[in-house]
């Protein structure tokens, strides 16, 4: 049995679980420990059954508690080279944790196989996450200002996939960012908006993917149904049928009502 959970999910704050039914892994630590450990306690998971953190980037709402975290549950840390860098620069990794850079293979937590793919985004050196797990494949993919063939590659077949659903693009062109924070996030290191992951998810479903969970998204220049309805619209229109074909649901901005489980 695979479990996912997101413990935060928007611009403001991001970590997701994924695990087996006795340890796990979690993707970025964007909240401060103690909310991250007491999310994942309401939902019934050990904090000690976590055994590692892989963080996608250094922006601050993906590392906010990770020092904290890592420390405290004294896992090790896995990111790119790049990314070490950036956490390095950021005073993150003077805690008392490891952290090793991701290899091109990826990483093995007990039988938990992690990968990284390239993600385009305006950071020193961003991924996202394919978790390979006994059962079933989980991809996250957040932060990228574009869909490449590199991460549909990583996401295909995955039996759940986080994709980032960052903006409604009306919304952010008539808000009130400056011009230059709305170019920087339409750009293709920035976000990607409710119809780039649209027309990704309608992509992955041919790809076999089937569980779709959006996250990431704005707090300024979206909503969650919003972000819904134009992925599922997007799937109708191909003729799939929401519980049928395949499911789809926003993650929260805070916990999830517990772990998914698959
Ligand atoms: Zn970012
Ligand atoms: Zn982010």
């Amino acid at each position: 049995m695979t479990r996912f959970m997101t413990l935060c999910s928007s611009s403001g704050g991001n970590s997701v679980y994924v695990g087996t039914s006795s340890y796990g892994v979690l993707i970025d630590a964007g909240n401060s420990c103690k909310q991250l450990k007491l999310a994942l306690k309401n939902a019934d998971i050990d904090p000690s059954s976590v055994k590692a953190i892989f963080v996608t980037h250094e922006h601050s709402d993906h590392v906010k508690g990770l020092r904290v975290l890592a420390s405290s549950l004294k896992v090790p840390v896995y990111a790119t080279g790049g990314t070490l860098s950036g956490l390095n620069g950021l005073g993150i990794l003077d805690g008392s944790f490891s952290y090793q850079k991701l290899l091109p293979g990826g990483v093995d937590v007990g039988d938990i196989h992690i990968s990284g793919f390239r993600t385009s985004h305006d950071a020193k050196e961003s991924c996202g996450y394919r978790i390979d797990l006994p059962g079933a494949s989980v991809g996250i993919a957040t932060d990228t200002g574009k869909i490449t063939d590199e991460i549909i590659n990583a996401l295909s077949g995955c039996g759940l996939v986080l994709l980032e659903s960052n903006y409604d693009y009306d919304m952010l062109m008539t808000g009130i960012y400056p011009p230059q924070l709305k170019a920087r996030i339409r750009s293709d290191i920035g976000h990607l908006s409710n119809d780039d992951c649209a027309e990704t998810v309608c992509s992955l479903l041919d790809l076999n993917v089937r569980r779709f969970v959006l996250g990431h998204l704005s707090r300024e220049n979206n909503r969650p149904e919003i972000a819904f309805s134009s992925a599922n619209g997007a799937l109708r229109r191909m003729g799939a049928r929401q519980d049928r074909d395949y499911s789809l649901s926003v993650a929260p901005v805070g916990p999830m009502d517990g772990y998914m489980v698959f």
